[in-house]
């Protein structure tokens, strides 16, 4: 596994490329299990680099990039024990540099949602998403369906920049009681981890309505915010169409997106179940490229 640590390292990464494609996996470190699977699935389509950089451009004020957790050395020791070719961790100064830099701006599908509610912040994962795929140039992407939308605004991205490079979600890895793996379930103590579990409730809520035949949307999300009772605040709590995530005041056939997104003490948790309701029933379902669950 080779560590490149700036952007002037990035040559080395031509002796690999004429083995096989490169597929990239951007994270912001603070790697856990679901980073890993993500990694071993990348690996099964070629030879696998992942990104770890905390991207301040995706923070907005007050938010918690300056608290965010970073440990390079326990990051690469975890990847050491994966299929990982080469890790890429460069400086802030290494992507961004120039006032009045390009970039760029998310489409319709970060209207809503996060998109809604974090001014800037799908301008800034697309931003640094397109300079890491024009740094790596990789074959093809992987991402993690726990970010739902970023997985759509990504699409759209790629979609309309023509961009060459080929995109697949990976399903969400959860902990044993349900809860979504993340960087950010550091930041809960003991009881705040137990509250935190109300978003994985209430996804499973807004399932089982839409297994008993419930398709009112109102209702949905309804049963969905009754386990939210536990978070601190709710953000939001909320069926979406997919793949472009319009609102719908009624679900017919088709894939929906279920989203949660609440604060549990000092952590603003999110989570994500993407589903396909079928003449009565309703199974998982994945996000890009017209879903196909299978995530590999
Ligand atoms: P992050 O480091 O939080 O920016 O995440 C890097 C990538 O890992 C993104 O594509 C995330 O969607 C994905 N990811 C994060 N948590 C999970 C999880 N629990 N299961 C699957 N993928 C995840």
């Amino acid at each position: 596994m080779i560590v490149l640590r700036g952007s002037g390292e990035l040559g080395r990464l031509e002796a690999l490329r004429e083995n096989a494609p490169l597929v990239l996996v951007p994270t912001m470190g603070a790697l856990h299990e679901g980073h890993l699977t993500l990694v071993r699935q990348a690996a099964v389509h070629g030879q696998v680099v992942v990104t770890i950089f905390v991207n301040p451009t995706q923070f907005g004020p007050g938010e918690d990039f300056a608290a965010y957790p970073r440990d390079l050395d326990e990051d690469l020791r975890l990847l050491a024990g994966t299929p990982t070719v080469a890790v890429f961790a460069p400086a802030v100064g290494d992507v961004y540099g120039r006032p009045g830099e390009v970039t760029v701006r998310a489409g319709r599908r970060a209207e809503g949602l996060c998109g809604a509610l974090r001014p800037g912040h799908f301008d800034g994962v697309l931003t640094v998403v397109a300079k890491l795929f024009g740094m790596v140039r990789p074959s093809l992407a992987l991402f993690g369906r726990k970010d739902a939308q970023q997985c759509l605004v990504l699409e759209q991205m790629v979609h309309d920049l023509r961009l060459p490079v080929r995109l697949l979600d990976v399903p969400t890895v959860r902990e044993p009681d349900g809860l979504a793996m993340s960087s950010r379930n550091r930041y809960l103590d003991a009881g705040q981890r137990q509250r935190a579990l109300c978003l994985a409730r209430a996804l499973a809520a807004g399932r089982a309505c839409l297994a008993d035949g419930q398709r009112a949307t109102a209702a949905v999300e309804a049963a969905m915010r009754a386990e939210l009772v536990a978070a601190d605040s709710v953000d939001y709590a909320a069926v979406r169409l997919l793949p472009e995530l319009e609102m719908t005041a009624s679900i017919q056939d088709g894939r929906v997106l279920l989203a949660v997104a609440a604060r549990v003490g000092p952590a603003r948790l999110i989570d994500n179940l993407a589903l396909r309701v079928e003449r009565g029933a309703v199974m998982e379902a994945g996000l890009m490229g017209g879903g196909d669950a299978a995530g590999t």
